[in-house]
């Protein structure tokens, strides 16, 4: 689960990292009052959306002023009236594809003088099974992009939990990112919070692009992506209140209430498979055969007819999606509680796209009883082969 920037910088002043004070706001009218509680002289006006890359980001509407989703402002009404732009109207960054974000809140926050953008990020690393700290003194810009043309500028190393964090990890951060005198005490202790919010929170990611150091040489946060563990959230009230289900996508959302493990892709097939390895063959079949999965859907071992039910009309109300494949292969999962469940939803909502299905394992025949004596429009295939085909012909033609 992610929060938004501001959220992410509550936390980190409750736990004593240094971040400039800031207000949220979510309608124009408030925008002039929580600036003017701000000292100035510069304010930072930035609009709260579950993506990076804000500032180099565009809107899509004209109306909404010509720069990026990050504004530096002279005065409180200024400050105002950049807010008032960026209220409501759709922010389009690398990161939230082409459809962009509307951006609900804004986060105004006291202005920072920056003397170098330094990127940091704390994570959970597969490889080892730790958390490592990454770091690079090329802040402020896109990572991977670092990453992949500069790789020498970038530090990583993992902590051993049996230590747990110890100062010399801060220091390491330190001197890869050039930092001096007073500034390596700073980064000893800042690292040491990091370390320990990551941990208390069970976090799955913790970024922090730009880290700066300030015209006055101090440390501080100027930026902050927090992302954490969705199956530790019940032991986290706090953190799981701070979820903005508007940020979602809601046919995610939906999914996750029926507990289905739903991914929405931006292809024109959707897929309702059981068990996750096969759900990964199925949207490379469909790919080789030359057509875009709309969705990654595993319905997992022990669906019940409501279950499948609920993830068809998922599938269906997803307009990109040209057809259906329905791939089962019943272990546990039995075939005719899905053809059940598929002809329950196509009883709903109807069906306006081709639909085929294969259907193999325990109770096939009744499975396919259920589905023949419907009198549903349903393509069947024997393998996986002959059903990515079979669909991927009656979507393209
Ligand atoms: P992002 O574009 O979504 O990553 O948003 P950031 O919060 O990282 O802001 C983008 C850029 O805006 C930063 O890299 C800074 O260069 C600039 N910026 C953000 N806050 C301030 C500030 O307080 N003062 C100044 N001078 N620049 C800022
Ligand atoms: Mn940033």
């Amino acid at each position: 689960m992610n929060i938004h920037e501001y959220q992410a910088k509550a936390l980190l002043r409750d736990y004593g990292a240094p971040v400039s004070d800031g207000r949220v706001v979510t309608r124009a009218e408030e925008a002039k009052s929580a600036a003017g509680e701000l000292d100035g002289p510069l304010w930072v006006v930035k609009a709260q959306i579950h993506a990076g890359g804000r500032g180099k980001g565009s809107f899509k509407e004209a109306d909404s002023g010509e720069k990026g989703g990050v504004r530096l402002a002279k005065s409180v009404e200024e400050a105002a009236a950049e807010a008032k732009k960026m209220l409501g109207r759709t922010l389009v960054t690398h990161q939230t594809g082409p459809a962009g974000k509307q951006v609900n809140r804004i986060y105004i926050e006291d202005g920072s003088g920056i003397e170098r953008e330094l990127y940091l990020a704390l994570l959970v690393d597969r490889q080892t099974s730790r958390i490592s700290f990454v770091c690079s003194t090329e802040g402020g810009m896109d990572i991977e992009e670092v990453a992949s043309s500069t790789p020498e500028r970038i530090l990583s190393f993992s902590v051993d939990p049996a230590t747990g964090y110890q100062p010399y990890h801060g220091r390491r951060v330190a001197f890869a990112l050039g930092l001096k005198g007073g500034q390596v005490k700073q980064c000893v202790g800042l690292m040491a919070t990091l370390y320990r919010l990551f941990v208390d929170k069970d976090m799955e990611m913790l970024e922090i692009n730009p880290l700066i150091v300030t015209d006055g040489g101090d440390l501080k946060v100027l930026d902050a992506k927090f992302g954490f563990d969705g199956n530790a959230l019940y032991r986290h009230n706090d953190i799981a209140q701070l979820r903005d289900e508007t940020e979602e996508d809601s046919k995610e959302l939906q999914a996750s209430k029926y507990d289905l493990n739903y991914i929405a892709l931006d292809g024109e097939i959707g897929c309702m498979v059981n068990g996750a390895g096969l759900a990964m063959a199925t949207m490379d079949i469909i790919k080789l055969k030359g057509a875009e999965p709309a969705n990654f859907l595993d319905v997992g071992g022990g669906a019940t007819k409501e279950k499948v039910t609920e993830a068809f009309k998922i599938i269906t109300s997803d307009e990109n999606v040209k057809g259906i494949l329905v791939n089962i292969f019943g272990g546990i999962m039995r075939c005719d509680v899905i053809a059940e469940g598929v002809i329950a939803a196509v009883k709903e909502v109807g069906l306006k796209v081709p639909l085929v299905v294969r259907l193999e394992g325990t109770n096939v025949e009744k499975g396919k009883e259920i589905i023949e004596s419907s009198g549903l429009d349903v393509i069947a295939a024997d393998d996986l082969s002959d059903a990515a085909e079979k669909i991927v012909k009656a979507v393209k033609g």
